[in-house]
């Protein structure tokens, strides 16, 4: 790969933001910017403003939606450090999405240092009270300006920055989650296990009518016979029960979440009994009326860990440990917490820390 071409005008500095960032509303001054062209492949890596673009009206994307992202979280530590949390996992999962839509596969290593450098340039965008982080939008997307359906062969990538606020700014509160059978989100075989703005797209009816209905996400069953539970809202789902946690087995259809993965691999850690396997609905309403079930929560980059407080299918209504977040899902939280803001030591090396390589002002 070529060396990374530096615009950088000014020192980059968080100015005026409110003191409640909420999510994705703010962007920092500079991006990552590449380009894929069929005879040099990716190409052009440049860290530059942030500036509006502008594109040919039928670039492919916007009719066809070839287009993939991740959501990555970079946090301050209380020694001053920048670092990102599972940055070379999240760059295979990009990869893993790039293959199923035919969009040409990242050098790993390489995104993992642009990304850095541009975390350190914009160091000082990231938010320090606790829950606050630098969210790191990498994404991919088709630039042929060409209507004929096949791959595109010219894509962008870029890496926008976006310091975003507590997910929980006035404490940890259960939401309340809506069990959708009228649509479906994805199905195996599909686009589930893709992070895809397909995915997106097919979801956003659902959360729609689950919000009129005064629920804040919505449970997605599978596509196939709205049977067994996939995922909730935008996280993957657990499920704690008197002898067992368990969490739907990827399918194909479910995205396979990198705090999922954290999740259980501390939870095995703990000596707790936590499975992958298929769960239906049923066993989750039997469960809840003979007391066996104990606790659900999500898991997600934006919310790290977000209790279940009460989940309505059909005729019954589930208030899950009284509306009150888990005694487990509390002490996952600040595990994974602990990690994020260096209170904890990084025994799985989850951590990319970002360092100044001396970039030099033009
Ligand atoms: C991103 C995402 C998740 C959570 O994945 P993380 O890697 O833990 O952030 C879960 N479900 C869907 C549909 C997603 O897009």
């Amino acid at each position: 790969m070529e060396k990374i071409n530096y615009i950088i005008k000014e020192p980059s500095r968080a100015i005026n933001l409110p003191s409640e960032l909420g999510f994705g509303r703010y962007f920092t001054n500079h991006i990552f910017e590449m380009d894929y062209l069929p005879e040099k492949g990716w190409c052009n890596p440049t860290i530059k403003p942030f500036t509006d673009m502008a594109f040919h009206p039928a670039t492919m994307v916007l009719h066809y939606g070839q287009a993939i992202f991740e959501g990555i979280k970079a946090f301050k530590t209380i020694n001053g450090d920048a670092v990102i949390f599972r940055a070379e996992t999240h760059i295979e999962r990009l990869n893993n999405s790039a293959r199923r839509i035919c969009i040409p596969e990242v050098d790993v290593n390489f995104v993992v240092d642009a990304m850095r450098e541009l975390v350190s340039i914009e160091k000082d965008w990231i938010p320090t009270n606790k829950g606050e982080a630098l969210y790191i939008r990498p994404f991919i997307f088709g630039m042929d300006p060409f209507l004929g359906v096949n791959p595109s062969k010219t894509y962008k990538f870029l890496i926008i920055l976006s310091p975003v606020g507590a997910y929980y700014p006035r404490g940890f509160v259960p939401v309340k989650i809506l069990v959708q059978d009228d649509y479906v989100r994805a199905v195996r075989k599909g686009l589930g296990e893709c992070k895809t703005p397909a995915n997106y797209a097919a979801s956003l009816l659902a959360a729609e009518v689950a919000k009129k209905k005064g629920f804040d996400q919505v449970l997605w069953l599978d596509g196939v016979e709205q049977k067994y539970i996939e995922e909730v809202g935008t996280m993957n789902i657990f499920i704690t029960f008197k002898d067992e946690i368990v969490t739907p087995k990827l399918n194909g259809s479910i995205l396979p979440g990198v705090t999922r993965r954290s999740v259980i691999q501390i939870l095995e850690e703990w000596g707790e009994n936590i499975n992958q396997r298929m769960i239906s609905i049923d066993e989750i309403v039997d469960s809840y009326k003979t007391g066996r079930l104990v606790g659900i929560f999500g898991t997600g980059t934006a919310a790290i860990i977000s209790s279940v407080g009460m989940l309505s299918y059909k005729e019954n209504d589930m208030l899950i440990n009284n509306g009150k977040p888990g005694e487990l899902d509390l002490r996952l939280f600040e595990e994974l917490t602990s990690i994020h803001y260096g209170i904890k030591p990084d025994t799985h090396n989850w951590l990319t820390y970002t360092e100044k390589k001396g970039i030099e002002l033009v």
